[in-house]
């Protein structure tokens, strides 16, 4: 067994096969695979890490102190099935000197196309029709019946404009969309392409007619969505989050849809994931809720797949990665 082969690899999830390919062919490492498609036990992620060189993981398995002790010092290399790094204590790894892949750019079309499907799905409010087709609700043509609210003159306020939250604005302008606001750290070049209006977080929230959070989870993002900011929104104002669940405080959001402090709400990301069946939220007709499924196609999944395995192999022959996290 030559220096190389015993590199030691624990793959946290079942993940698909154009990456598996990537890593048997080269021949590099052991792999020890939680064949599952469900997450790692906590336990046997423990376990598993112990000694491994290599770390390929998902965005449910929480990689801090404790895994990486027990991974110990062999550990060189994390690589993240996931553009999002939330659920990585990257100060810590920094720390231990250990290199972070991650998969930007292989996802946004995708999830921008899933983040405009769930903002027409909320304003036109297409489950809650699909599910009076069904339950015999439907009697007549009504009309004033199932209205909702249309993107043509309307003001679009983006939270976040990075890769993502720039895709959904391109794809949501042509829709004849009147002002497109922003936020974020910086106003951005990029967004002269959409004429997009760099504005307070305060003046996005009171003047769009559709709030879409696209940014990253942080120490200042975890929250934002409270009380204080549903309660600046328009009654008429459609709120859309496909960035991480804990940007919103679940309850506020609860309270705002409940009250008709804002009309509707569509979330592909919660907290917890799963949303428990009996969370609240599933009880309102104007809240429509999706199970993670931004990134979901198979091609990009494959992409992601491919890109991990990649990062992976080059954090472990210290070369350059495709997708590195500067951290
Ligand atoms: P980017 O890094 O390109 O964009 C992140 C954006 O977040 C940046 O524009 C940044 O603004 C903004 N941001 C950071 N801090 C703040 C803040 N305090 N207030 C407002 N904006 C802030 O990442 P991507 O666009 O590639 O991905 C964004 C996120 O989308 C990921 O982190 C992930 O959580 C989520 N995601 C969800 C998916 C799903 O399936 N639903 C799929 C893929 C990603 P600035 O540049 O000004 O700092």
């Amino acid at each position: 067994m030559s220096a190389q082969q015993i590199l030691k690899v624990f793959v946290t999830r079942r993940i698909p096969q154009e990456g598996m390919k990537i890593l048997q062919k080269a021949g590099l490492c052991n792999l020890s695979v939680w064949d599952s498609d469900e997450p790692v036990p906590r336990a046997e992620l423990l376990k598993g890490v112990a000694g491994a060189h290599g770390i390929l993981c998902l965005l449910s398995d929480k990689i801090d102190t404790e895994v990486l002790d027990a991974a110990g010092p062999n550990l060189k290399v994390i690589s993240t099935l996931s553009v999002g790094f939330d659920h990585l204590a990257i100060d810590e790894i920094k720390k231990r000197g250990i290199r972070v892949g991650y998969t930007p750019d292989v996802l946004t079309d995708a999830t921008a196309e899933l983040t405009v499907a769930l903002l027409l799905a909320t304003a036109r409010r297409l489950p809650e029709g699909v599910e009076e087709v069904k339950n015999g609700g439907w009697s007549t043509w009504k009309p004033l019946w199932l209205c909702g609210y249309g993107l043509s003159g309307s003001t679009v306020g983006v939270i976040g404009l990075g890769r993502i939250g720039l895709a959904i604005a391109r794809r949501l302008k042509p829709f004849g969309v009147k002002r497109l606001l922003y936020t974020g750290r910086q106003s951005k070049p990029q967004a002269q392409e959409v004429d997009g209006e760099y504005v307070p977080l305060d003046t996005l929230v009171s003047e769009s007619d559709f709030v879409v959070v696209s940014c990253s989870l942080t120490p200042d993002t975890q929250g934002l969505c409270d009380k204080t900011f549903f309660s600046k929104m328009k009654k008429t104002s459609i709120f859309i989050n496909t960035s991480r669940g804990a940007v919103v405080n679940q309850e506020d959001l609860f309270e705002a849809l409940s009250s008709g402090q804002i009309a509707a709400a569509g979330l592909d990301v919660t907290t917890p994931e799963p949303l428990p069946t009996a969370h609240p939220l599933l009880t309102l007709k104007n809240c429509v809720v999706l199970p993670h499924i931004g990134s979901a196609t198979y091609s990009t999944r494959g992409v992601m797949s491919e890109l991990t395995a990649n990062n992976l192999l080059a954090g472990l022959t210290g070369s350059e990665m495709p997708s590195e996290l500067k951290m």
